[in-house]
């Protein structure tokens, strides 16, 4: 028979005491064949893997920076805060390994919210097969934060690098653009409206980000990708810095970019409505973050080895959005017409 669910702990983490949190935490925690020395001692030790070079990454989300408990669960937060750190581990080729979690919390924080998060993040680390190997629990005086660090693992000549573009490659990126903006603006929305129009799947992409983990190891494997990318702040930013970090410009499509008709209805809709801060489909798409798709760009001898991957990816698709060109600067055919790339998010604006 099914278990009914345990009743919430409202307990805080003041309740508990420090001590009793890391033991209740640790318990959690599965482990891997690789980890010599889990949580509980010092430090972690972790056993490398042959052949390879170690890839290293952190990220931190701070409550009302970047998430917003009151659109999204503590699941939700969990499994972002592993997500976006896979996300950098697959833009550089490397297939997750471990992940270090940092909880700052302050004393108020309910147990019940502890144990939510870690089943979010948990989930993700046991279907991506990491171990969280150690971590650490702090008082904050004010605002909660969460620090994941994660390591994984490469075959130092197939690292995928923003440097690698050159002139005559094509610019490709997988899934669809603008879910990530879709979703928090639809979020938002509803909350400020309960019978406004929804978005639901671009709502689950925002909440549940899915890190392109697959993908980012079969380019590298399959030497496949000539320079490599994942999008947290919108496809604008990740063309820029591409550009910039390989010295070269890029000429992208607008009637190219995947985006779903889900957004694009959506976006007309908000439009229409009259809403304020209602953005188009390519607003969306070009500007808009948290999609953690990957960008990045292949020279055209490299096309067989792509549909290699294409096929081994299955429902994923890989689009091509444009072409890398000599001289530097970024643009935007809309209807055949070239323009300048417009805007950019900016995190300290
Ligand atoms: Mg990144």
């Amino acid at each position: 028979m099914p278990q009914p669910p345990a009743a919430p702990d409202t307990r805080t983490v003041l309740d508990l005491g420090e001590r009793a949190l890391v033991e209740r935490i640790t318990a959690k925690l599965g482990s891997r064949p690789w980890v010599l020395v889990g949580p509980g001692d010092d430090a972690a030790v972790v056993t490398p893997e042959p052949r390879t070079a170690d890839v290293l990454t952190t990220d931190a989300l701070v409550d009302g920076v970047h998430f917003d408990l009151r659109l999204m669960s503590p699941e939700d937060v969990g499994h972002r805060a592993l997500a976006v750190n896979l996300s950098d581990l697959a833009a550089m080729g490397a297939r997750p390994r471990c992940a270090l979690l940092s909880l700052v919390l302050p004393s108020s924080t309910t147990i019940e919210f502890v144990d939510r998060f870690l089943d979010g993040i948990l989930r993700l680390a046991a279907s991506e097969g990491v171990a969280v190997a150690g971590g650490n629990v702090t008082r904050s005086p004010g605002t909660l934060v969460i620090d994941v660090t994660a390591v994984g693992a490469v075959h130092p000549r197939r690292v995928l690098r923003r440097s690698g573009a050159r002139a005559g490659d094509d610019v490709y990126v997988t899934g669809t653009l603008g879910d990530g903006a879709t979703g928090l603006a639809s979020l938002r929305r509803s909350r400020e409206d309960a019978g406004a129009r929804r978005a639901p799947v671009a709502e689950v992409r925002y909440r549940r980000p899915e890190a392109r983990t697959r993908a980012g190891h079969l380019l590298s494997r399959n030497k496949a990708a000539s320079a490599c990318i994942d999008l947290s702040d919108g496809l604008g930013d990740g063309l820029r810095r591409l550009a910039e970090a390989s010295g070269a410009g890029m000429t992208i499509d607008a009637g190219l970019l995947p985006v779903r008709e889900e957004v694009r209805t959506w976006a007309a809709l908000q439009s229409q409505s009259g809403a304020s801060d209602a953005r188009g489909w390519l607003e969306l798409a070009l500007d808009g973050g948290d999609d953690y798709e990957l960008l990045f760009t292949a020279s055209p001898r490299a096309r067989g080895r792509l549909r290699g991957v294409q096929r081994l990816l299955g429902d994923l698709p890989i689009t091509r959005i444009g072409q890398v060109t000599k001289d530097r600067g970024l643009r935007l055919l809309v209807d055949g017409d070239a323009r300048p790339m417009p805007g950019g998010f900016e995190h300290f604006r």
